[in-house]
């Protein structure tokens, strides 16, 4: 049960989806954590997908591994990067999730012979859920955001819930509308009616908006926060201005300009506590927005390409969000460019090198499946052989263990039995206790999925980047490397400098100084742990060796 007096915070969206609910929401939680108040920041997807995992991430962005692993939506990525801290089961609901809930214990005759209906057990599922995740360790308030937008016939339920909340405890609940003010171009001028119409969408649910968060390309003017204030009931100083601007890192800072932090705590009915300073925040963002700043040029060779670049980023927004934080603490901006690694696979070995020879670091990351396969290990040969610092994420690092062994080794049929199952040299595997669920169809949710414990042999790079014996990381994948062909790798040259505690799986595979700048792939997905203020090492290492290749030339 949440404590007495807990606080509440929900954030819907108005007029359309996209707009930033889920900066907003985190900035907000920043803000109050800074005002000294701890925060859990909640996601609700309303899907019927008890988890993001067996989407697709053209379809709907990357999906975050939590630590515990939970496979959640990229936004809970973004609250782990805002909060500084890992976030837990209790933080993430999907309808999926709510229902199967609620089905299992229908069957278990949990219901005592009842009638089960969406109204009240349903509902009542999502608020034990509000309160299990309100009674983390310490927190005070808890920010939850509703997925999709006002008006949608999924998210109905939850915002019932949270209407359910407010009457219990009038005192400690808030509505923050985050809203969309267009700018038509034919007209010049910011419109308020589709968010009036959005906040009257909402009264219909009985819920009243506490704030409005007013997002749009420019800031808006009095005049039309007087208007949104009188139309919709909402006080002037509760409308929030929210302009585009360059980095979403801004937002907490720029929110904190007009006072947002006390704000909150005045409507809250919050005590002022000490305040922290946000300098550290301010200090990242100006070294992320820095456009002075000398480039980096990284390579991504991917495969999510065919619904444009929009989606694209979304896609492997965890790895471009790792680069940036290293690369403003080398004090440099990161230039990324995305390769198609089909393309690629169709270039010959000159149009591979027109490709690939200008950058000055090259990522392959965690992908499934065979589309762009062989263009990934082209890239991954170049790399190597190129001697351009090269980083392997899950699949990255698999893949670079399969190029391994058909050009240094010889073992010119090496293969992942993902793709081959026939070959006749399965370097990377599948797990054991993976086989029973591929054979059972059991995809959602089955993967090694969350963080394991990892140890660094020393002398190696990835021991050097840490700078410990032991480290934790999240993974999400069903192959491994075949224990079989190991010492036959070592021999080779090859490290593996990361196992698990029992030394039975690879975690790191590198290749020594001497031989390469920078030559490494993890099985594990260390972007899930890279945030603003603590970058992740390894990603920091890599981008050193990327500098360093640029003053060579
Ligand atoms: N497809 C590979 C596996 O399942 C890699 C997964 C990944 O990159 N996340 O093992």
């Amino acid at each position: 049960m949440a404590k007495e007096g807990h606080k509440y915070i929900f954030v819907l969206g108005g007029v359309m989806s996209g707009v930033g609910k889920g900066i907003v929401s985190s900035s907000m939680a920043l803000l109050l954590q800074q005002k000294g108040y701890p925060v859990n920041l909640v996601k609700i997807d309303p899907y019927l997908n008890v988890d993001a995992g067996t989407m697709n991430p053209t379809e709907h962005g990357e999906v975050f591994v939590l630590r515990s692993g939970l496979e959640t939506d990229q936004d809970m990525g973004n609250y782990e990067r805002f909060l500084g801290r890992d976030l837990t089961n209790d933080d993430y609901m999907t309808s999926g999730m709510v229902y199967q809930s609620v089905i299992a214990r229908e069957r278990a005759l949990e219901y005592g012979g009842k009638c089960v209906e969406t109204i009240p057990h349903v509902r009542d599922e999502i608020l034990n859920r509000f309160e299990s995740s309100a009674a983390y360790n310490g927190s005070r308030v808890s920010v939850i955001e509703i997925g999709g937008t006002v008006g949608d016939f999924q998210n109905a339920l939850f915002i019932e819930a949270a209407r359910v909340i407010k009457m219990k405890y009038p005192e400690d609940v808030l509505f923050v509308m985050v809203s969309y003010l267009p700018v038509p171009g034919t007209l010049g001028e910011m419109k308020t009616k589709p968010t009036q119409s959005a906040v009257r969408a909402l009264n219909s649910y009985g819920v009243q908006p506490d704030f409005i968060v007013a997002r749009s390309t420019h800031s808006i003017d009095e005049k039309r926060k007087e208007k949104l204030a009188i139309s919709c009931s909402v006080r002037a100083d509760r409308v929030i201005s929210a302009p585009d601007i360059k980095s979403i890192y801004e937002v907490p800072l720029n929110l904190e300009k007009d006072h947002l932090g006390d704000i909150l705590l005045e409507a809250l009915h919050l005590p002022e506590k000490r305040t922290t300073s946000l300098s550290a925040w301010k200090k990242f963002t100006l070294a992320a927005t820095n456009t002075k700043a000398p480039e980096i040029s990284i390579a991504i060779v991917g495969k999510y390409f065919d619904t444009g670049d929009f989606v694209l980023s979304d896609a492997y927004l965890s790895v471009i969000e790792a680069i940036k934080f290293s690369a403003s603490k080398l004090g440099r901006r990161a230039k990324i460019t995305w390769i198609n690694a089909k393309e690629i696979e169709k270039a010959s070995s000159a149009g591979t090198a027109a490709m690939l020879s200008g950058y000055q670091g090259i990522i392959v990351p965690g992908g499934f499946g065979e589309t762009g396969i062989e263009g990934k290990i082209k890239a991954i040969k170049f790399a190597r052989e190129k001697k351009i610092p090269y980083f392997g994420l899950c699949y990255g690092m698999q893949l670079m263990v399969i190029e391994y062994a058909r050009h240094v080794l010889g073992l010119k049929d090496a293969h992942t039995t993902e793709i081959n199952k026939k070959t006749t040299a399965p370097v990377v595997d599948v797990m054991l206790e993976q086989k029973k669920h591929l054979a059972d169809n059991k995809y959602g949710g089955t993967m090694r999925l969350g963080a394991y414990p990892c140890y660094l042999k020393k002398g190696t790079m990835a021991r050097a980047a840490y700078k410990k014996e032991l480290v934790e990381e999240r993974h999400r994948h069903r192959y491994e490397i075949n224990p079989k062909y190991i010492k036959q790798l070592e021999d080779a040259g090859l490290v593996f400098s990361g196992t698990s505690p029992d030394s039975v799986l690879m975690e790191i595979a590198e290749l020594p100084r001497s031989v390469h700048p920078f030559m490494l792939g993890t099985q594990f997905h260390p972007e899930f742990q890279a945030r603003p203020l603590s970058p992740h090492p390894l990603f920091t290492e890599f981008l050193k060796a990327a500098i360093a290749r640029k003053k060579k030339k």
